[in-house]
Order: structure tokens, then C-alpha cells, then sequence
């Protein structure tokens, strides 16, 4: 399976600002962007971007793929999917995105970071509606049950994460049990609750060049 295997603090420095994908990290002074907050490379301190019309969009782009750890052949189907849809194209993708099983174990709470709950997927350690899931790219749907497997439970890393999750609240369109660590799907986002800061206009503008 292809992935991003450039440093993930690496990426937030790239498109200049922090995307969140390192967990408790991006919230401590270790942060990366923090310390460095340049563009990576020989140049990068002394680099100022003056981007064209198609350098924002693409980079606004780049800053999703990242944000979700999705590479480009995919996000590229997510938008045509999302194209196809009724509504605004924009919100469709971004709620496409957001209902991706790894996105939807982290937003849970049952993990620090996208990436680590992408991990925790490809691990076998969760079921959707009673059978095991490790596809990360799962689509979850209204009324999907995702429960941590029986043996994973006792695992120190879930052990750990189930201490966290009794304190995270996750966002509207899902419910948690934390002490039985099952969460349900109880909607779709709407827009304002997926809430990045992110101009998804400008992807809708890149692809229809
Ligand atoms: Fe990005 Fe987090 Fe690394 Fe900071 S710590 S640069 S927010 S991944």
C-alpha cells in the first residue's frame, strides 16, 4: 500500500502551518512549526512563496491530502465521487474524507493522530457492525457500530487510549462509549462541524482547469 513517508512534521513545515499530524506533540512546544516555521530544504529560512493563482489552490490541495494521509490517485476518485453527488462539491469531498473509518477512529477519540488511527486500523484492532475492518479507507455509513476488538482491549496502547477517550467528547455526528470503547455513527458532518480551516473551494476550482 502506498503512503507518505516524508516526516510528518516535515509536511506541516511544508505548506507553513500546522496540520495536526503527530498527535500530543503538535500541542507542545516540540512542535516543529514551532521551532522551525520555514519551508524545509538548503533555501527554505530565506524562501519567501509567491504562489500564482494555481500555487494556492495547489497547495490548498497538498494541505488536505496531508491533513487526511491520502495520496493523490485517491483524493482524485474522492473528488469525482464527490463531483457526482448533489450539493456543493466542496462540502462533499470534505465529508467523504471525514467518513473514512481511520479519520472516524480518531475523531472518536481512540487515537492521538489520523495517522496512528490509521495504524491501529491496518492492525486489525477495530470491527464495523460486528466484522473486522483494517481498511483505513473504509467509508462508514448512518448507524455503524465500531467496537474494539475483544483482545485488543487489553492492549496497553488501547488501555491507554480508552483512559483518554473518557475526557474527549467527539464531534456531533458520533457517539462514544468509552468505557466499552464502541462508538456509533449517528449522522453525517456538516461543514461547520468538520471545522478545518480549510478553502475547499480552491480544490473544486484546481480540478476543474
Ligand atoms: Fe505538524 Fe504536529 Fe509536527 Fe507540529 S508537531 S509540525 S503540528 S505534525
Amino acid at each position: 500500500m502506498a503512503r507518505y513517508t516524508e516526516s510528518v512534521c516535515r509536511q506541516c513545515r511544508r505548506e507553513t502551518e500546522k496540520l495536526f499530524l503527530k498527535g500530543d506533540r503538535c500541542y507542545s512546544e516540540k512542535c516543529a512549526i514551532e521551532r522551525r516555521p520555514f519551508i524545509p530544504g538548503q533555501h527554505g529560512k530565506g524562501r519567501r512563496q509567491k504562489l500564482s493563482e494555481y500555487g494556492i489552490q495547489l497547495r490548498e490541495k497538498q494541505k488536505v491530502k496531508r491533513i487526511y494521509g491520502v495520496l493523490e490517485q485517491q483524493f482524485r476518485n474522492y473528488f469525482k465521487k464527490a463531483d457526482r453527488q448533489k450539493g456543493v462539491t466542496g462540502d462533499n469531498l470534505l465529508v467523504l474524507l471525514e467518513r473514512r473509518m481511520d479519520n472516524v477512529i480518531f475523531r472518536l477519540g481512540l487515537a492521538t493522530s489520523r495517522k496512528e488511527a490509521r495504524q491501529l486500523v491496518n492492525h486489525g484492532h477495530f470491527t464495523l457492525n460486528g466484522k473486522k475492518a483494517d481498511i483505513p479507507s473504509l467509508l462508514v455509513k448512518v448507524g455503524d457500530v465500531i467496537v474494539v476488538r475483544g483482545k485488543s482491549k487489553d492492549s496497553p496502547k488501547l488501555q491507554e487510549i480508552k483512559a483518554q477517550a473518557a475526557y474527549k467528547t467527539p464531534p456531533e455526528w458520533l457517539e462514544i462509549d468509552a468505557e466499552n470503547l464502541t462508538g456509533r455513527v449517528v449522522g453525517y458532518p456538516t461543514r461547520e462541524q468538520i471545522g478545518l480551516d480549510i478553502k475547499e473551494n480552491l480544490i473544486v476550482e484546481l480540478y476543474s482547469r
